[in-house]
C-alpha cells in the first residue's frame, strides 16, 4: 500500500501539470506574431528530435533484444499472491475467492483501468477525433493525456490573443502551474521511499531473476539515451549545426541533468531547466520561457526511445519479431504517445499501452508487461527523464540561435568565468 500510495500521489498530478504548464509555456510566448515562427520551430524540432530518438531506440533493442526468455506469465503472480493471502486468512476480509483467483495487485488494477480508457479509442481515425474533447472536463476528469494537451493549447493560444483583458486568466495559470510544481516537488520527496516499498514488493513475489531481463532493458535504454545525448543533442545539433563549443553546453546543462536524474520529472526539473538555459546557456527569457515548458510536455526523446524499447521487449517476450510497417507504426505511435505523456515519473510506462496495442500485444497482455516493468522503471525513468531534459535545452539552444535570441558570450564564456551564485 505504501507503494501504490506513493503512484496514486503522482497519478493524481498528471492533468493539473499538463494542463497549467502548457498554458503557461504558451502564454510566456507574449506576443502572437512570436506564436508562428518560434512555435513552429520550436515544434519541428522537438518532432525530429524524437524521430532520432525513437529510430536509436527500436535500432538498439533490436541488437540487444531485451525481452528474449522474459516470461511476465500471469500466473506466476497469482500463485504468491494467494499463497501471501493465505497467512491472514480471517485477517483482511477484503478479498473474496474470485478475486484471489487474479492478479491482486494494485498496480495491475490502476493500470487496468488506463488500458480499458485506451481500449475505448477504437479505430486510428476516432483516436485522432477523440483528441478534441468534446467535454473538456470531463478528459480531465478521465485523465486522457492528448485532449488535455489540446485544449490546454487552445485555451493558451486564447489568452494569447485575447490581450490585456485575459491577464487575471494568465497570472492565475501561472501561479496555479508554480502550485503544481511545487506539490510535485513535495511528492519527489517521497519517491526514495515509494520505489523502497515497491523494489521490497516486486522482489518478494517475484525474485531475482526478474532483474537479468530488467538489466538488458535497462543496458539498452541507458545506452540509447547517451547516444542520443551525446552524439544527436551534442555533436549534430549543438556542434555541427549551430557551431557552438559541445563542452560548453554540457557545462551548462550539468544541473537541470542532475535534478532530472534524481526526481525522474521534467516538469519538477523545468524551474532548474529555465535557469540553466538562461543564466549558463544565454539564452533569452522569452525562449526560455515558451519553449522549455512547452518541452517539459511535449518533448520526450528519452520517453520515446523507451516506448520503442518496451514495444520490443514484449514482442521479444513472446518469442516473435516486428516487420517493417510494424516498426514504422511504433515510431509514429511512441513519437505522438511521448508527446502526450506528462513530465513525472513513470508517465511514460503508464502509456506505454497504446504502443504495444500496435504490436499486437492485447490489453490484457500488455497490462502485465507494464506490472512487471513497474517496480523497477525508477531507474529506467531517471535516464530517459535526463534524455528528454537535454532534448528541451538543445532545442532551445537552436530555437535561440535562429530567433537571434542566444548570448553566445554567456554561452561560451561560462568556462572562463568564476561561478555566480544565480
Ligand atoms: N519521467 C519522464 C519525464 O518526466 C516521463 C516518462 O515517464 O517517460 O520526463
Amino acid at each position: 500500500p505504501f507503494g501504490d500510495a506513493f503512484v496514486r500521489l503522482i497519478k493524481m498530478l498528471i492533468v493539473p501539470l499538463i494542463s497549467t504548464t502548457l498554458i503557461v509555456g504558451v502564454t510566456a510566448m507574449g506576443d502572437p506574431k512570436r506564436l508562428g515562427s518560434l512555435g513552429g520551430l520550436t515544434i519541428g524540432m522537438y518532432l525530429l528530435t524524437t524521430l532520432f530518438a525513437v529510430s536509436l531506440g527500436l535500432g538498439l533493442g533490436t541488437l540487444i533484444r531485451p525481452g528474449v526468455g522474459v516470461n511476465y506469465n500471469p500466473n506466476a503472480v497469482v500463485k504468491v499472491e494467494t499463497n501471501a493471502e493465505d497467512k491472514p486468512a480471517t485477517g483482511s476480509g477484503t478479498q473474496t475467492n474470485e478475486e484471489t483467483t487474479k492478479p491482486v495487485n494494485p498496480d495491475v488494477e490502476a493500470i487496468r483501468k488506463k488500458l480499458g480508457t485506451a481500449k475505448e479509442a477504437g479505430t486510428l481515425t476516432e483516436r485522432l477525433l477523440n483528441i478534441i474533447p468534446q467535454n473538456p472536463i470531463a478528459a480531465m476528469a478521465a485523465g486522457d493525456v492528448l485532449p488535455t494537451i489540446f485544449f490546454s493549447l487552445v485555451i493558451g493560444i486564447g489568452i494569447l490573443f485575447t490581450g490585456s483583458v485575459a491577464d487575471p486568466a494568465k497570472h492565475f495559470f501561472e501561479s496555479a502551474a508554480e502550485v503544481v510544481m511545487r506539490v510535485t516537488m513535495l511528492v519527489m520527496e517521497l519517491a526514495p521511499i515509494g520505489v523502497f516499498f515497491l523494489m521490497a514488493w516486486v522482489m518478494a513475489v517475484k525474485g531475482w531473476g526478474v532483474l537479468s531481463n530488467m538489466g538488458a532493458l535497462a543496458i539498452a535504454l541507458y545506452l540509447a539515451c547517451a547516444i542520443q545525448i551525446v552524439f544527436v543533442y551534442g555533436g549534430l545539433i549543438v556542434g555541427g549545426v549551430l557551431r557552438l563549443p559541445i563542452m560548453q553546453f554540457f557545462k551548462g546543462i550539468v544541473d537541470a541533468q542532475g535534478v532530472a536524474y534524481s526526481t525522474a520529472s521534467s516538469s519538477a526539473t523545468l524551474p532548474v531547466t529555465i535557469s540553466c538555459a538562461q543564466h549558463k546557456l544565454g539564452i533569452d527569457k522569452s525562449v526560455a520561457g515558451s519553449v522549455l515548458p512547452l518541452g517539459a510536455t511535449i518533448n520526450m526523446d528519452g520517453t520515446a526511445i523507451y516506448l520503442g524499447l518496451v514495444a520490443l521487449f514484449a514482442v521479444q517476450a513472446k518469442g516473435e519479431s516486428l516487420d517493417m510497417s510494424q516498426y514504422f507504426m511504433v515510431a509514429m505511435t511512441a513519437t505522438l504517445v511521448s508527446i502526450g505523456a506528462a513530465g513525472i515519473p513513470s508517465a511514460g510506462l503508464l502509456l506505454a499501452a497504446t504502443v504495444l496495442g500496435v504490436v499486437g500485444v492485447e490489453s490484457e497482455e500488455a497490462l502485465l508487461v507494464i506490472a512487471f516493468i513497474f517496480p523497477f522503471d525508477r531507474l529506467l525513468d531517471m535516464m530517459r527523464t535526463v534524455t528528454n531534459v537535454s532534448g528541451d535545452l538543445a532545442v532551445a539552444c537552436a530555437v535561440a540561435k535562429w530567433e537571434d535570441s542566444l548570448d553566445e558570450g554567456i554561452f561560451r564564456a561560462d568556462a572562463e568565468l568564476p561561478r555566480k551564485g544565480e
